[in-house]
């Protein structure tokens, strides 16, 4: 496939996307690597299909580092995944985080911000520090899916990723979540436990809850509000609010 290079502009995007359509992750990480060499970087919650995707870089490009944002609020299971993880493909990651203790925030912003200003909380405990994360890069690679909630369903699998001015690749745009299990479950690989207990996506402890049978996949995440997003899979073309800080 032939090079892109900045700038990006929509009808570069929009070419790389035809061509990208029917693409497997496999082809669609070679070409960011070729492309970004080792200004790409990849992040994860550790959801099923970021487990997908370190199946896929640990095959291929192991060399690519891989982050993950650290609230000092995951789950204990997120982060006993982890060490699975490591130890089984090889990987090792890269821990970001607010300097922010949560007994600072307190301090500052009150006991258990998370329940009433919650995009405020996200913002400096994941927001601020993948920016951080991202600037000195070019690109990152995501494994978010159009099938994960509505405000996905239009993702493109190359997009412009305006707030932090890098390339955000989503090679799973197009997986669905049975294809995700069925790739898990055919190369053995780990995953959290708490999936099998009715939780289908998870975050922090204090905002995510169990999904009963037949809700939407991210349901159990800031339930009870209108919040969906935790603000770092911003819609294209969107700038992060700094009036939550
Ligand atoms: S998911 Fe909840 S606890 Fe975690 S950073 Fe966002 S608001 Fe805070």
């Amino acid at each position: 496939m032939e090079l892109v290079t900045a700038p990006w502009d929509h009808s570069a995007l929009r070419d790389i996307n035809v061509q990208f359509e029917h693409a497997s992750p496999r082809e669609i990480l070679l070409w960011g690597q070729e492309t970004f060499g080792d200004d790409l970087i990849m992040a994860t919650g550790f959801g099923p299909s970021g487990i997908v995707l370190m199946d896929f870089v640990s095959k291929i490009q192991p060399q690519i580092p891989i982050l993950y944002l650290d609230t000092d609020l995951l789950f204990p299971e997120t982060h006993t995944l982890r060490r699975e993880l490591e130890e089984r493909l090889g990987l090792s990651f890269q821990r970001h985080a607010t300097e922010l203790s949560l007994k600072a925030q307190e301090a500052t912003y009150g006991p258990k911000l998370w329940k009433r200003n919650p995009d405020q909380c996200c913002l400096m405990r994941k927001v601020r520090p993948l920016q951080e994360a991202l600037k000195n890069k070019r690109a990152w690679i995501t494994g978010i899916r159009r099938d994960h909630s509505k405000a996905r369903a239009h993702i493109q699998v190359v997009e412009w990723d305006d707030p932090y001015g890098v390339v955000k690749l989503n090679p799973l745009a197009y997986w669905g979540n049975d294809e995700v299990w069925s790739y898990i479950q055919l190369n053995d690989l780990p995953y959290n436990i708490l999936h099998d207990e009715g939780y289908p996506s998870i975050g922090c402890v204090p905002c995510t809850r169990s999904v009963p049978p037949g809700e939407s996949m991210r349901a159990g995440r800031w339930r009870g509000r209108e919040k969906l997003e935790c603000g770092i899979h911003k819609p294209v073309g969107s700038k992060h609010s700094e009036a939550a800080e």
